[in-house]
């Protein structure tokens, strides 16, 4: 059989009836690098299970896990990966995307000046009245409250010292803040290749 023609098949997969574990749309692969750590901590890298299995016919990935469900198509039966690994390193770029979501992380999602965590804005350390510029080192996450508070004013004219020092964050420490938020699931399969600031639930 062609790989094409698998590829087509893999798209088209009838998920097996009865299952009782898990809803397929529920089986996520956690995808790991070449070097077996995950290409993403938060959000956690995670592919559907047709994705997985498209990549895995492309042979650009290995199965590390599966879940106990099955999939088949009129010929064939496989078990869903549950974790994968990418044939090639994907090599992180030094430093991440300025984003809101990149922003937040460095963060810590709470605010700047007074730590809270709700109600998040940005807030230009230096106002941008005053020459402050869109950059890394110049926008901090700012609660509603501490935003309104300090206006257009600095940090020194409004006596809100900042908790930390905004700083270009590099990729790598990026990924190690993203460690701090595990999400609500997480399979058993996936657990030996994750390690999180916070305790693992038993
Ligand atoms: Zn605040």
């Amino acid at each position: 059989m062609l790989k094409s023609e698998l590829i087509e098949r893999a798209a088209s997969f009838r998920s097996a009836e009865g299952d009782p574990s898990r809803h397929l749309s529920d089986c996520p692969a956690l995808v790991l690098n070449a070097d077996y750590t995950p290409l993403s901590y938060y959000p956690l890298s995670l592919w559907p299970w047709q994705t997985a299995i498209k990549a895995i016919f492309l042979e650009r990935v290995d199965v590390v896990a599966s879940y106990a469900r099955e999939v088949h198509s009129p010929s064939w039966t496989m078990p869903i990966p549950s974790v994968i690994a990418l044939r090639q390193y994907v090599k992180p770029s030094e430093f991440p995307a300025f984003t809101r979501f990149n922003l937040f992380l460095r963060d810590r999602f709470s605010c700047q000046y007074c730590g809270h965590p709700g109600n998040l804005t940005f807030d230009h350390v230096v106002p941008r009245r005053l020459g402050g510029r869109t950059s890394w080192e110049n926008v901090a996450t700012a609660c509603g409250p501490c935003n309104l508070k300090k206006g257009g004013r600095t940090p020194a004219q409004a006596r809100m010292p900042l908790l930390t020092p905004p700083i270009r964050p590099t990729s790598w420490q990026l990924q190690e803040r993203g460690k701090a938020f595990p999400p609500n699931y997480l399979h058993e399969t996936w657990r030996d290749w994750l390690y999180w600031d916070v305790e693992l639930e038993a």
